[in-house]
């Protein structure tokens, strides 16, 4: 049944179909979307759609960026042949945060996992394979200690190992199935400090 406009109905499905967002929310996101000034429902609408166009992934890293090169990647001061592994883009904002990092990144943008069907096909592994053609020193995996992660860690060294380059994993100290993101910067650091090598 339809109780309101057709209009109202359609932004409440489609804001709906984001993540987190159950119909009660999207009720409350449509109403208050409808009660603000024009102005502000233009600039929400042109910047949703302008970071879709402009947004791409990093030519080297693959992080989210608007730019041929993230601000890292394209740094004079960042060690290129040092590169941390990280699954997804906040894990990356979540390093950077520390201050403390160095090198540059990898972002796998998801990990394996043969519970939900996701193979080493499916995430930035053959990237950075690639990557590693150049000169690289070390290779730190910083993926988060979920299964998937660990699993993914696995893989990655594995498939790193033979060619003769460092293979260092970071430490515990981050919760047993603790998504990086949620961890605070000292806790990050001293993980990274107290990296193994595989
Ligand atoms: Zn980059």
């Amino acid at each position: 049944m339809d109780y309101y406009s057709s209009q109202i109905s359609k932004l409440i499905e489609e804001l709906s179909r984001l993540p987190g967002i159950g119909t009660k929310t999207a009720q409350r996101l449509a109403f208050h979307i409808i009660n603000m000034p024009e102005e502000q429902v233009k600039n929400l609408s042109n910047s949703i759609i302008n970071a879709k166009q402009n947004v791409r992934y990093c030519k080297d890293c693959l992080t989210l960026t608007d730019k041929e090169l993230c601000p890292i990647c394209a740094s004079q001061k960042r060690n290129k042949k040092q590169i941390m592994v990280v699954e997804d883009p906040r894990d990356l904002a979540a390093y950077e945060k520390t201050g403390k990092y160095e090198g540059v990144y990898h972002v796998l943008h998801g990990a394996i996992s043969p519970m939900l069907g996701i193979g080493p096909a499916d995430i930035k592994l053959k990237e950075l394979m690639m990557r590693l053609q150049n000169e690289v020193d070390e290779v730190i995996i910083a993926t988060n200690s979920s299964l998937e992660g660990e699993a993914t860690a696995m893989y990655i060294s594995k498939l790193i190992k033979p060619a003769g380059i460092k293979v260092s994993r970071i430490a515990s100290g981050i919760p047993v199935g603790g998504d990086l993101e949620y961890i605070d910067e000292v806790t990050l650091l001293r993980a990274l400090e107290g990296r193994v090598e595989l």
